[in-house]
C-alpha cells in the first residue's frame, strides 16, 4: 500500500468506530469515500442515503445514477475522481444534516481532502458548497446554490491552488430534465479545469 492509501485506510477505520454524534445509533454501514487516491476532483456530497446506507457506497443510488451520468457526458468515470459526502452516517428518514452533526463529522473530510490534495472540489447542492466556502474562507461568498452553481473559487491551500465549483445536487435532476441539462453544462466547466 502506498501513503495515500495507508492514511485513507486509517481514516476509514476511524469512521467505522466512529461515535462522535448520534447517528452511529442509527446508520447500517458508514460510508466513507470512493475512488481514485490521486484524483484531481473530488465530489463532496451531503450525506449517505437509503442504498448508501445499505452498500456503504456513496451515490449509488437515483442520485447516484445522475452524477455517473453526468461524469460519462465529460469523458470520466467515478474511477477517475473521488466521491464522499459530508456526513459519513445517513441521517434517518434523510433528514437534513445538523449544524453539530456536521461539525463532529467534518474533520474526516479534511483530512480526506489533505491526503487526495484535489485541483478541484464540485461541491454538490447546498451544504456542501456552504461548508466548502467558509472552509476557505469564503463565508461571504456564500449564497444559495441557484446564484453561485458553476462559478469557480479559487483559494491556496497547503497542497497548491484549488478551484471550488459549487454545483447542484444531482437529486435535482432525477425527475427534472431541465435540471440535468443545468448540470451538464456545470459539469463542462469541471471538464476544462480537469485538463
Ligand atoms: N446524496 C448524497 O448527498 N450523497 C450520497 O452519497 C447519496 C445521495
Ligand atoms: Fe462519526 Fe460522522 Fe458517523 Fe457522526 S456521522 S458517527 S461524526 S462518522
Amino acid at each position: 500500500m502506498n501513503k495515500r492509501d495507508e492514511l485513507l485506510k486509517q481514516i476509514k477505520d476511524n469512521v467505522i468506530n466512529c461515535q462522535k454524534c448520534s447517528l452511529f445509533k442509527t446508520r447500517t454501514i458508514p460510508v466513507i469515500g470512493q475512488g481514485n487516491h490521486k484524483a484531481k476532483i473530488i465530489f463532496i456530497g451531503e450525506a449517505p442515503g437509503f442504498n448508501e446506507d445499505k452498500t456503504g457506497v456513496p451515490f449509488c443510488g437515483q442520485s447516484g445514477n445522475i452524477l455517473s451520468e453526468l461524469l460519462n457526458y465529460i469523458g470520466l468515470k467515478r474511477e477517475d475522481v473521488y466521491i464522499c459526502n459530508i456526513l459519513k452516517c445517513r441521517p434517518p428518514e434523510n433528514r437534513n444534516p445538523q449544524t453539530e452533526e456536521i461539525k463532529a463529522c467534518v474533520p474526516y473530510l479534511e483530512k480526506q481532502i489533505e491526503i487526495i490534495k484535489p485541483k478541484i472540489i464540485g461541491a454538490l447542492g447546498n451544504y456542501s458548497a456552504s461548508y466548502i466556502l467558509k472552509k476557505y474562507n469564503l463565508e461571504d461568498k456564500v449564497q444559495g446554490i441557484s446564484k453561485i452553481r458553476g462559478k469557480i473559487f479559487k483559494v491556496k491551500t497547503s497542497f497548491g491552488e484549488l478551484k471550488i465549483i459549487p454545483l447542484y445536487h444531482p437529486a435535482v435532476a432525477v425527475y427534472n430534465a431541465n435540471m440535468k441539462n443545468i448540470l451538464k453544462e456545470d459539469f463542462k466547466i469541471l471538464k476544462k479545469y480537469n485538463g
